[in-house]
């Protein structure tokens, strides 16, 4: 029977863990806080963001938030890092993404310092990643090896495939998988026979960015398939870049979209609020 990885589930054991760990250390006398940034009010951004805030409140994390209009300039953006960057009291902080035209997202990501950088994309955080040294791990990927783990689905060893080669998931994903022994291939859209690639893996890890393109043609029978897209279809029903109908037959264990990896990024950026880099 194929196992439904149930990221619903597994992120809300995180969250109690964090819970638990944020009140044992408040006992010590030691808050956490985590510092939100949002420039402009896009419709999408500002659900993320309200489920940050929400996440932190549910865990005890003390979250600040710093709503700043869309005319906001980049100067003024690197101010408020600066001074965050400053403050003893601030754990870590996050800039939503996209920021408005006028402001250039690259300096903005290179200003947050790598010591409160929770969304893991500081080049430092990266770097540390890929030389096995402790530091921020972008959150989409971290969730994914703790599903994995908490699924009781080894990695050591195994062939494991990745769809996307994106900064935020594809490429820390690989790497991730890299640092669990896993054997890793990274697929992206010059690859030739991505068929045949992705027949060879034990666990498939799709983050494509195109609705229900990987369907049972693509998947080994046994496999485990961990599917990282969100689309609204034509009906507006969420679902992701695997088609799971025709592809969970096929499977040892899948992810639903929605349920399975989506709640596991929020989960994680708390966890790294928390622990701090690992
Ligand atoms: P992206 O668009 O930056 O990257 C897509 C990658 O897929 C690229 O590297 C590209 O080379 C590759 N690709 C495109 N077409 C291909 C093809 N035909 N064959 C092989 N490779 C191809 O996307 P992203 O930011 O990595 O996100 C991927 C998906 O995951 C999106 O649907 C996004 O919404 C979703 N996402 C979900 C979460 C979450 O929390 N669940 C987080 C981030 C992204």
């Amino acid at each position: 029977m194929t196992q439904i990885i149930d990221g619903k589930k597994i992120s809300k054991e995180i969250k109690d863990e964090l819970k638990e760990k944020v009140s044992a250390l408040a006992a010590e006398g030691i808050e956490k806080c985590l510092a939100v940034i949002q420039v402009g009010a896009d419709p999408a951004s500002s659900v993320y963001v309200n489920n940050k805030k929400k996440a932190c409140e549910y865990i005890g994390i003390r979250s600040l938030a710093y709503e700043l209009p869309a005319e906001t300039t980049e100067e003024e953006l690197l101010e408020l890092i600066r001074e965050l960057n400053g403050r003893a009291d601030v754990d870590g902080m996050i800039v939503q993404l996209p920021l408005p035209a006028q402001i250039n997202e690259e300096r903005v990501l290179l200003a947050i310092d790598p010591a409160k950088d929770v969304d893991g994309f500081h080049p430092m955080s990266v770097g540390n990643l890929s030389i096995g040294r402790p530091g921020f791990v972008s959150c989409t990927p971290a969730g994914i090896i703790q599903l994995l783990k908490r699924s009781g689905i080894e990695i050591s060893g195994k062939e494991c495939v990745v769809i996307g080669r994106s900064n935020i998931v594809g490429k820390p994903m690989g790497m991730l998988l890299l640092r669990e022994n896993g054997t890793v291939t990274i697929c992206h859209s010059r690859t030739k026979d991505l068929r045949q690639v992705c027949k060879r893996a034990d666990i498939l890890v799709v983050a494509i960015g195109k609705p229900l393109f990987i369907d049972e043609t693509y998947v080994k029978e046994g496999a485990v398939v961990i599917d990282v897209g969100i689309h609204r279809d034509e009906n507006n029903k969420l679902c992701g870049d695997v088609d799971f109908e025709r592809v969970a037959p096929h499977c040892s264990a899948i992810t639903p979209v929605p349920g399975g990896v989506g709640p596991m990024t929020i989960a994680m950026l708390m966890s790294n609020c928390v622990f701090g880099p690992q």
